[in-house]
């Protein structure tokens, strides 16, 4: 056979490498290393690849091997570390490695572009910096905008600096530049922001913060940490700490987060008080700037790497602490494709690279207590907050003695009136989006429903739209009932919009801001909302989950759960865990400056053991009760589960795989090979018609991950070989955090 084979893993779904030989240029031709990146024919078309073996044998016979066609890279793109990651991510998740490596990297190195690559900029020229650009500003206001812009920027402008000065600004541009004002360059891109030369002061740790971060800088090796305190109890701090203290070691610290999106605030205080620069990697950067994060992360010039999710597979030059903060966040899960936990692959990563990780959270999911009970996490706890902020008092409305009017109970409205007579601010939260989440006919009772899922249409006043919150559908608001025709259409329940109505009408000279997904769809809305509640310009705020995440304000003393019903009774064994979670992350909006903060929840049910070990006992108390129940009904994390989903236009090709997929897992489970793995279902999915489409789900159990890995590695590969797979949309989710 001929010498050098090449094991490629290329982005396909077929769960495997592909095997190519050397080009046909002779002796002397370099050979690809593990890492590197190759160019490939595949089929008809050619694939950029990355080298995952080099060996000297395949079962390819020869005539039908075929060449790579160029090496794309000198050198390695990702280590020997980052790829046997990438392997042992590919394995646990059964999902095919070729996709794994590219979910690795940033968009234009998947695509074959160069680890070098620039940018073009644009810069002024003498003639430019002397143009009169107000002048300009009559005729040809684009151009205007785009020579000020560049005018600015003395390193030159790029694409995103320029974008705002109007659509035509490429254009405009090219007229500059045709008149001699600016000139085009290529610029290799770093990553923005120079550290500042004097990075702000440290506050002196409480000795609760002293204890955690010696432990952690005393850790030599791996070592996995849960931080664990209420939200401004200083955690955050604590990171800082540690990551200075690495940057003092020449190490570099990843970082991840749920949303930067929604933190911006986070990013500044790092780049404040750190004296390097900080790679960001997020979805919401354009090609380029992720590139050079991400080069900036692998070559090492960054210190510092936060970033969301997929930051987790981020190569690093000089790596020395990881840390994964609100690592309760369902977020951390990717939740289609490839479906990881970036919490867990952290702490995986932390234990191959020996070094320490730490999770943080108010409130650590049961998962990560479960690992402090065992002993494999150790756990250091914030139990106060910094200076006078002390934790605030949570008392329950009984919606059924104070009934609400447009959502506010009388209580409600006279806390909230105290509050802002006190000089403070009130945060009030419904986790649901529109103006009112059903539409009922008053003459015959129905409600309108979504034509392609199981659901209800909710009812977006200001587009005076109804819209389905799950596939998307729009329809205008009808006139009349599409049963009964009768004329009398009445908007049901509340939605953030009619709350934010009912509050402009009682307190609307405190100024009101409203943060849900309909109003902050504008690049920038959401900084610019969360501004006006930091300045005090905004006294009220209201919003959904997004409000949970992260946002520090200081001069919130009261926070009001408007309904605390959704969610009560889910029906997925976490619906209690994330309830618990999102109050107590609302409830920590409160209370973080030198003010007692105070947290009102409406509900219908105040006899709710949920509830009241929750508002008598804290979250700790609540989830000890929970994890007991839990390992009762062997729930993880006392036990491991996978889930097989399907979806297809009719409802019995779903369900063939779901059975043939279920008589599968019995025939091996009958070998006796797989002790300790059952299956629940198939069964209809939570919401089982969605976007015209019907799904169902079949859950495989077992009581350890050996167990259901063992099982997984026969099961999975036999799923492929199904003729009825072949119909249905299916996947396979390892470790699923969400049940539908
Ligand atoms: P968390 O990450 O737990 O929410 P932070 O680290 O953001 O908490 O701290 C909350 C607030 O308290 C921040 O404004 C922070 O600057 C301040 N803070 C934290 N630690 C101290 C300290 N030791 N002394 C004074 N202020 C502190
Ligand atoms: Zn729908």
């Amino acid at each position: 056979m001929p010498g050098t084979i090449l094991r490629v893993g290329l982005a396909t779904p077929l769960p495997r490498l592909f095997d190519y030989a050397l080009p046909a240029t002779g002796d002397g031709e370099a050979i690809p290393a593990r890492g590197q990146r190759v160019i490939v024919p595949f089929g008809k078309t050619t694939r950029t690849g990355i080298v995952a073996q080099i060996t000297d044998g395949t079962e390819i016979p020869a005539d039908r091997l075929r060449r790579i066609i160029r090496i794309v890279d000198a050198e390695p793109l990702l280590d020997d570390t980052t790829m046997a990651l990438l392997e042992w991510a590919a394995d646990y998740y059964h999902h095919p490695v070729g996709e794994v490596f590219a979910a690795a990297l940033p968009a234009t190195l998947r695509r074959g572009g160069a680890l070098d690559a620039t940018e073009t900029v644009w810069c002024a020229t003498a003639d430019g910096l002397a143009a009169d650009s107000a002048s300009l500003a009559r005729r040809a206001p684009v151009q205007s905008r785009v020579l000020d812009s560049v005018c600015r920027s003395p390193d030159g402008a790029d694409a995103t600096a320029l974008e705002p000065a109007g659509a035509t600004w490429r254009t405009a541009a090219q007229k500059l530049v045709a008149k001699g004002l600016v000139r085009c360059a290529e610029r290799r891109t770093g990553i923005d922001h120079e550290p500042l030369a004097t990075p702000e002061p440290a506050p002196t740790p409480t000795d609760a913060q002293q204890t955690a971060i010696d432990t952690l800088n005393a850790t030599s090796g791996y070592g996995a940490f849960l931080l664990e305190g209420i939200t401004g109890s200083g955690k955050t701090e604590v990171y800082l700490r540690c990551v200075a203290q690495q940057l003092e070691r020449g190490r570099q610290s990843l970082l991840l987060v749920p949303e930067i999106g929604l933190t911006p605030q986070l990013v500044d205080r790092f780049r404040r008080r750190l004296n390097t620069p900080i790679a960001v990697l997020h979805s919401g950067l354009n090609d380029t700037a992720r590139l050079a994060a991400w080069r900036a992360a692998r070559d090492g010039s960054a210190g510092v790497i936060i970033g969301t999710r997929s930051a987790v597979f981020t190569p690093l030059a000089r790596p020395g602490f990881i840390v994964v903060d609100e690592e309760h966040d369902a977020s951390l899960k990717q939740q289609d494709g490839f479906r990881y936990s970036a919490r867990d692959l952290a702490v995986w990563r932390a234990r191959q690279l020996d070094i320490p990780v730490v999770l943080g959270s108010a409130t650590p999911s049961f998962e990560s207590l479960d690992n402090v009970a065992a002993g494999r996490y150790t756990k250091l706890r914030l139990p106060s907050r910094p200076g006078a902020a002390r934790r605030p008092g949570i008392r329950l409305i009984d919606l059924r003695v104070q009934p609400a009017k447009d959502g506010l109970t009388e209580p409600l409205r006279r806390a909230i009136g105290r509050h802002l007579d006190d000089d403070g601010q009130v945060l009030l939260y419904l986790n649901r989006r529109g103006f009112a989440p059903a539409m009922l006919c008053t003459g015959c009772g129905q409600l309108v429903e979504c034509s392609r899922c199981d659901a209800r249409l909710v009812f977006h006043q200001r587009r005076s739209r109804l819209i389905c919150h799950h596939c998307g559908a729009e329809h205008a608001v009808p006139t009349e009932c599409a049963a009964c025709h009768a004329p009398d259409l009445l908007p049901v329940g509340q939605g953030t919009e009619r709350l934010e109505q009912a509050l402009q009408a009682l307190y609307g000279e405190h100024g009101i801001v409203r943060i849900d997904r309909d109003t902050t769809r504008r690049k920038g809305e959401i900084e610019r909302r969360l501004e006006s509640v930091r300045s005090g310009e905004a006294r009220i705020l209201l919003g959904t989950q997004m409000l949970t995440k992260g946002h520090d304000f200081p001069n919130v003393t009261m926070v009001g759960i408007i309904d605390a019903d959704q969610g009560l009774f889910g029906t997925d064994f976490r619906s209690s865990e994330r309830l618990a979670q999102s109050f107590i992350q609302v409830a920590g909006r409160t209370g973080r400056g030198d003010r007692p903060g105070e947290v009102f929840i409406q509900t219908l049910f105040p006899d709710h053991p949920l509830l009241n070990t929750l508002v008598a006992d804290g979250y700790e108390s609540f989830a000890a009760a929970a994890l007991a129940e839990r390992r009762a009904a062997h729930w993880p994390p006392y036990s491991c589960l996978a889930l097989a989903r399907a979806e297809a236009g009719q409802r019995a090709t779903a369900f063939a795989f779901l059975e043939d997929a279920r008589n599968l897992a019995a025939t091996l489970i009958e070998t006796g090979r797989y002790s300790g793995v059952r299956w629940l279902g198939p069964a209809a999915a939570p919401m089982e018609r969605r976007a015209g489409r019907y799904r169902g789900q079949l859950l495989i159990q077992a009581d350890s991950r050996a167990q259901i890995q063992r099982f997984l590695a026969a099961w999975r590969p036999a799923l492929d070989t199904l003729k009825s797979a072949r119909n249905a949309r299916w996947s396979v989710d390892v470790d699923p955090v969400e049940l539908f």
